[in-house]
């Protein structure tokens, strides 16, 4: 019988994401379930200082809730003229949670006097795994880049159209699913944390 492994997230986005990444990695003995199917969970608030403490406050209540193993993530955008900002308000940097294209406008307003050099910025993302028992681990993931002065792209979601990764000429919006796995703040905060689940779950396969 395959272990399950809750992913504390409704975004279908983030599943499959974690679904490629954890199959790349043949950590396919595991059976990913999503918190769409426990009714009884309600949607935690994010009320961490950092990426860190809001993966752990979501993959915590979902152990605790479930007796499962879960894993969760909290991810966002670091922008160096803005002294990290968004940061973990980045789901909701313009007011409204998740309007993706409230978010880029703000963005790139608040940028429009920046010029080329000064527009260094990174996704991060930190990944929780939370054991029935208490046992947890977190990793982190960084992607690297600027912010672009329009849109370009229809790939991705957020803020991939103005996301160019270093040393590309590209947006991350322009970038097929497999290349952003190979160099994304979540594949490497996923890749991370897969000999972890591999060995809290014991012997998977
Ligand atoms: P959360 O991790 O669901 O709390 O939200 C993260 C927010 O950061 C998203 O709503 C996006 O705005 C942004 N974000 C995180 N990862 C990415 C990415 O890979 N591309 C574009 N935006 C992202």
């Amino acid at each position: 019988m395959p272990k399950k492994l809750v992913i504390a997230t409704r975004n279908r986005g983030k599943i499959l994401e974690f679904v490629r990444i954890f199959d790349e990695l043949s950590v396919g003995a595991l059976e990913l379930v999503s918190i769409d199917e426990f009714a009884e969970l309600v949607d935690v608030e994010e009320t961490g200082a950092t990426f860190a403490e809001n993966a752990l406050l979501k993959a915590r209540y979902t152990a605790k809730m479930t007796g499962l193993p879960s894993l969760s993530d909290d991810s966002g955008l670091c922008i160096d003229a803005l002294g990290g900002a968004p940061g973990i308000f980045s789901a909701r940097w313009a007011g409204i949670h998740g309007d993706d294209r409230a978010n880029v406008d703000k963005v790139l307003g608040e940028l429009r006097a920046v010029p080329d050099g000064k527009r260094g910025a990174y996704f991060v993302c930190v990944c929780a795994l939370v054991m029935p028992d208490g046992r947890e681990v977190i990793t982190e993931g960084r992607f690297e880049g600027k912010i672009l002065h329009s849109s370009i792209g229809d790939q991705g979601f957020g803020y991939d159209p103005i996301f160019s990764p270093h040393g590309l000429s590209i947006s991350s919006a322009q970038m097929s699913v497999q290349e952003k796995d190979l160099h994304s703040h979540r594949g490497k905060a996923l890749r991370a944390i897969a000999p972890h689940v591999t060995e809290m779950l014991g012997g998977l396969g």
